[in-house]
């Protein structure tokens, strides 16, 4: 967070009068030994500064395990030489943190923090009655818990207390806080081990516990990467699972946009189309800092830096800092993107397009999350295709392929779950239009069977155009259309036929006649005799709507001359 030069000169000057205050304050009231152990001292303080150096990194948070160097210093040197190690320990810990011009503040301020914490812990151990540099096992095991329990207590709250005043946003209790305090547990033994080894050992003792306590730590980090693995690898089984269950290519897009950033915590995900023909490139896709967003970027852009390699070789390709993949050109990344993985999206030998994953992080993307990722992909390829396919086929099964209408299957359907809605009173109205076109048969036969398809496209789109979203409309046999119309009465659906009579009337359709010869282009004119039913008016149940339809069609219109509407 940035602060403001005054604020960070008063932070600077605050330091600058406390601590040489506060030290020679500790100093003169808990004077450190007279007999100071050198070799020991030196060999603790570098301990201090090897374990600042090396943090445990456990879920990408360091761990800086300085609490039982502290406590063996302190039992064996005092108060005011505990701070003082502290103070030289932490100086590894404060370049790690890589501070900007901005944020140097931090120094000062960690290091008052630090005092007070060595300075709580210290002194509540010696006004409780502690004694320094004792032997007395029972004591020191009692007073040494003492003393690590005030020194978590005490960063905890030192923690809060600088996230309140800087104006950082802290959880109050995080998994890091958890694993503080198991790490606390470990503090008390190995300090107390450091502190009754150093007495009789001399300076081995630094050797002779920092080698386990150096694997000890190695072993918690292991641990916490292989359950972090564990993890990432049950979620990635699941999502398989679930990419596997899709159906709708839109629906397989949506899961893997909803997950992928959830299983691994990427800042910006960008899914990139490559056209077959053109190998035009286009982001069909994004997803930015927690939610979708809509991206433009151009072809050009896309296809220059980051992606040039992955679309000359088809390979992955994994960048680890931001001066790895930057160019002078505008990029389109987020900001402070620094980590990118360039992930090729290939189905049967053909790279369809990339998957770009980037976070603000340094060499975020591990390997087996890399291996993760690929797999991922591969079944998001396979279920997209799938998916793909099934869409292809229901399609088909329930359109016309001459007209592209739906067919009677997908409209007997439809009909019985509308009359289920009407039943339920989703729906006021149910209406249906058939219509049946007069003397088709004669077209067909004065001017070729394809004369006849011609004719049937054009009054399906003509019955397309005019009906627009007001009902569902499909061919249900050769020249015979039918139209449900939710939510319209009779006389208004009576209405609608009677505007499509006349429509049908009216409109010429042209022709390329191949039973004739020498005429290439013809304009004929078509009727249509339509019949309408509703329900619940003439009845309830589906199919008897359709034959109703069907009769007024037949009886009231056909057999009273064709070019007419009738109801039933
Ligand atoms: P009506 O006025 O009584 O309806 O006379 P019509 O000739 O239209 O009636 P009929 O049912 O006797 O003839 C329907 C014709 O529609 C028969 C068939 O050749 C034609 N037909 C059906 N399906 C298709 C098709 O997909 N393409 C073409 N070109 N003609 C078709
Ligand atoms: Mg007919
Ligand atoms: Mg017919």
């Amino acid at each position: 967070m940035k602060k403001s030069f005054a604020f960070q000169m008063m932070i600077f000057i605050a330091w600058i009068v406390f601590m040489p205050i506060s030290i020679y304050t500790v100093y003169r009231a808990f004077p450190p030994p007279t007999d100071i152990d050198w070799s020991l001292l030196i060999g603790f303080t570098v301990l201090g500064l090897l374990t600042s150096t090396y943090p445990v990194v456990i879920n990408g948070t360091p761990f800086f395990l300085l609490q039982w160097v502290s406590l063996a210093v302190f039992l064996k040197f005092g108060l005011y030489i505990e701070i003082i190690v502290f103070q030289i320990s932490i100086i590894p810990f404060l370049y790690r943190l890589k501070l900007t011009r901005q944020s140097l503040y931090r120094i000062p301020w960690n290091s008052m923090m630090f005092f007070l914490i060595s300075f709580f812990s210290g002194y509540i151990y010696l006004k409780f009655g502690g004694n320094i540099h004792s032997l007395d096992h029972l004591h020191i095991i009692g007073y040494g818990l003492l003393y690590i329990v005030i020194n978590i207590i005490a960063n905890q709250v030192f923690l809060q207390l600088s996230a309140l005043l800087l104006g950082n946003k802290l959880p109050l209790f995080t998994i890091d806080d958890a694993w503080d305090y198991v790490i606390g547990c470990f503090a008390l033994p190995m300090g107390l081990s450091l502190y009754i080894l150093g007495e009789y050992a001399g300076v081995i003792s630094i050797v002779l516990l920092g080698i386990p306590f150096y694997m000890m730590t190695q072993l918690l980090q292991l641990y916490s990467i292989s359950s972090k693995i564990n993890k990432e690898l049950s979620e990635a089984a699941h999502f398989g699972h679930q990419l596997a269950d899709q159906l709708e290519s839109e629906e397989t897009l949506d899961l893997f946009m909803e997950r992928i950033p959830k299983m691994v915590e990427i800042d910006g995900l960008y899914m990139i189309d490559r056209r077959k023909q053109t190998g035009s490139l286009s982001v069909l896709r994004a997803y930015e800092n927690g939610q979708e967003i809509l991206k433009n970027v151009t072809h050009k852009e896309l296809s220059e830096s980051l992606l040039k390699h992955t679309l000359l070789t088809e390979e992955k390709v994994i960048f680890s800092k931001r001066s790895e993949w930057l160019l002078p050109s505008r990029n389109y990344l987020l900001p402070d993107s620094q980590s990118v993985l360039v992930l090729p999206l290939s189905r049967n030998q053909y790279m369809e397009g990339v998957l770009l994953l980037t976070s603000k992080k340094k060499n975020f993307f591990k390997e087996y999350q890399v291996k993760m990722l690929e797999l991922i992909c591969s079944y998001f390829a396979v279920s997209l295709e799938k998916a793909r396919y099934v869409e292809k086929t229901r399609h088909s099964s329930e359109r016309c392929g001459l007209t592209g209408l739906y067919n009677y299957r997908y409209f007997d359907e439809y009909l019985t779950k509308m009359m289920q809605d009407l039943k339920n009173h989703n729906i006021s109205n149910l209406s249906l239009i058939m219509l049946d076109i007069d003397y088709f048969k004669r077209i067909n036969d004065s001017y070729g069977h394809q004369s006849g398809n011609d004719i049937l496209c054009g009054i399906a789109d003509t019955l397309r155009r005019e009906i627009g979203g007001q009902g569902t409309l499909a061919r249900y046999g050769g020249e015979e259309f039918v139209i449900l119309l939710p939510n319209y009465s009779k006389d208004a659906a009576l209405n609608i036929a009677e505007h499509l009579r006349q429509t049908i009337e009216a409109q010429p359709f042209e022709i390329s006649p191949d039973l004739m010869e020498n005429v290439n282009h013809l304009v004929v004119r078509v009727t249509a005799s339509i019949g309408v039913s509703s329900a619940f008016e003439d009845t309830d149940e589906g199919t008897t709507l359709l034959r109703n339809a069907d009769h007024a069609m037949y009886i009231g219109a056909k057999q009273q001359g064709r070019n007419r509407v009738a109801g039933f």
